[in-house]
């Protein structure tokens, strides 16, 4: 049966949730940030910080890990293997998503500094960032015209690498000069960002086998459910997963 379709809500939240532990954690971690749990490992790392945890405080874990593994089965997480240990990854729809928002949640900061008065703090939380996020960032303050942005522009300017401080005072410049933003990019990136939301239905695969080199089907359902026993994906065809299996008792 297929799940039924989460809410734009639900998939920002799990995927804010997922920033936290990418290539750190797996799914039952994920189910344990939006439930909230006072888990030791949670508090450890500091994860009861992020502005997702308990957001499904009211929904049985299971549940919880269906939203999850819709995630997976729509194109929006992936599962790659540290040694044994499977964790969670960003597919590049999933990322697309993520870090625009993640973008607009650094900038809501800035909003709230700004409303408190604040000056420029130690900025050196925005080095060494995903390049891509940090360019969109500036980008979006570039957009937003806001001249108030350039005293935190001026410090992050000071602690960053050449590249970034390049872009750094082009934006700085286009806010002083009240440059026109660009529409029309503005309107393409969120066309780009209602499509990625939109998933992509789970499909079967044709996985090439290693060994004999023909294709063979893994399907929907067997997808799921090698992800939900942390298997990794198959390699090669069943015919010769069953010759292996006879050799390997035979040399027995
Ligand atoms: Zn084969």
């Amino acid at each position: 049966m297929e799940a039924k379709r989460l809410s734009e809500a639900d998939i920002l939240a799990i995927l804010r949730g997922a920033d936290e532990l990418i290539a750190q954690g797996g799914r039952s971690l994920l189910a344990k940030i939006l439930k909230g749990s006072r888990e030791k490992k949670v508090l450890e790392l500091g994860l009861d910080d992020c502005p997702v945890y308990g957001c499904f405080k009211g929904v049985k874990l299971e549940e919880v890990l269906e939203k999850i593994d819709w995630m997976f089965d729509h194109d929006f997480l992936d599962i790659e293997y540290s040694g044994k240990l499977p964790m969670i990854v960003f597919t590049e729809r999933g990322w697309y998503i993520e870090r625009d928002k993640r973008a607009d949640e650094f900038l809501r900061e800035w909003d709230k500094w700004i409303a408190e008065d604040r000056s420029a703090p130690d900025m050196t939380y925005l080095k060494d960032r995903n390049r891509k996020m940090i360019f969109l960032i500036l980008e979006k303050a570039r957009e937003s015209q806001n001249k108030q942005y350039i005293p935190y522009l001026e410090a992050w300017k000071q602690i960053d690498y050449r590249k970034v401080r390049e872009r750094i005072t082009s934006v700085i410049q286009s806010l002083e000069t009240g440059e026109t933003p660009d529409f029309q990019a503005i309107q393409e990136r969120e066309v780009m960002l209602k499509e990625a939301l939109q998933g992509d239905a789970p499909q079967d695969l044709y996985i090439k086998c290693w060994e004999c080199g023909n294709r063979f089907l893994f399907s929907i359902g067997e997808q799921q459910f090698y992800r939900k026993m942390g298997f990794h994906d198959p390699k090669r065809c069943p015919e010769c997963r069953m010759e292996r299996e006879m050799s390997d008792f035979l040399d027995f």
